[in-house]
């Protein structure tokens, strides 16, 4: 009964953001889909795009198999770019040309949607993280500090699809990581690969899901047949890679599939989803202002008169 309340209260909040969306970018989006949600700022250690290079993967695979039974996702981006970081203004443009093409496909329909919903801030973050299911966290291990979005969205009862990065770390250790999606290189892994001498071309060569969605992009087939609209992306991918995109590609796809599995089934989802509310209020401000006193400022609570205490309370 719990469980089927939470479910539905996020079918509301996924509704009301559908509807918000419809407004402001004239995309329809199918409130039954699962809703994936990586809203940050931009930029390449965050790994937008192994997220745009997924869904382009994915796009291929329903084009080559209509038939095939794949849960329906809607893919929904936010974030602002600095104003002279070129590559990451890039990466925005890139994730909308993918969006308009897909969405405009007859033959995808409710199966896939993608948006990027413009302008985030705080009343933006307000409407999409209470409506989000799938919390996408997929920044290089040892590249993020901690990210506090994360939390945010596990608190209102996203699953996490994340690298054990940050403050993931502690997020999947609350929650249990029988409640997260956890993929890609570790942290040392990173660093025995970096020390070798990380050429990408060898990991392209044994993906060919990744390499097709490469020379789908080279093609121009997202830039009305202009093959330099994303020639920058794609080159530095080729070559420098500096965030190990494609090492981390095939495992994401995987995880991404299995968590989309995993939605179908709308009790053991909500269940995990429980945990995920529950396990994050090791983040809430309460739990973590209590934590500076006791930590680092040694402070203890103020004794408080119960004259006073009832004073304020009456007022309240
Ligand atoms: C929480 C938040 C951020 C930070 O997001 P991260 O994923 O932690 O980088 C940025 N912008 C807005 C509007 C936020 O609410």
């Amino acid at each position: 009964m719990l469980l089927q309340q939470l479910w539905q209260t996020k079918q509301d909040n996924k509704r009301d953001l559908a509807r918000l969306i419809q407004a402001t970018t004239g995309v329809t989006l199918p409130p039954e889909s699962m809703f994936v949600v990586q809203i940050k700022r931009i930029h390449e250690y965050k790994r937008q795009l192994l997220a745009c290079l997924q869904i382009i993967a994915h796009y291929m695979r329903l084009k080559a198999n209509p038939t095939i039974a794949s849960p329906a996702r809607t893919y929904l981006f936010a974030g602002k770019a600095a104003a002279g970081y070129a590559m990451a203004k890039l990466h925005i443009k890139l994730i909308n040309d993918v969006a308009d093409v897909i969405n405009r496909d007859p033959e995808i329909g409710d199966r896939l949607k993608v948006c990027f919903v413009p302008n985030y801030g705080v009343t933006l973050a307000q409407a999409i993280i209470p409506a989000a299911d799938l919390s996408v966290q997929i920044s290089l291990a040892g590249t993020e500090a901690s990210g506090t979005s994360n939390m945010k969205l596990a608190m209102n009862g996203a699953l996490t699809i994340g690298t054990l990065d940050g403050a993931n770390v502690e997020i999947r250790d609350e929650v249990g990581p029988e409640n997260f999606f956890l993929f890609g290189l570790r942290t040392p892994e990173v660093e025995v690969v970096r020390a070798r001498g990380y050429d990408p071309g060898p990991y392209i060569e044994r993906s060919p899901a990744l390499g097709r969605a490469l020379e789908l992009i080279e093609s121009g087939f997202f830039s009305l047949g202009d093959p330099t609209r994303f020639a920058p992306i794609v080159e530095k991918l080729r070559t420098q890679d500096p965030y190990m995109v494609c090492v981390d590609f095939e495992d994401y796809v995987a995880t991404e599939e299995r968590a989309a599995v995993a939605f179908q089934d709308k009790v053991t989802w909500s269940r995990m989803a429980l945990h995920n509310i529950a396990g994050a209020s090791r983040f809430s401000s309460d739990a973590t202002i209590r934590q500076y006193a006791s930590e680092i400022w040694d402070l203890k609570p103020a004794p408080v008169d119960p004259e006073v205490l009832a004073d304020l309370t009456r007022h309240a």
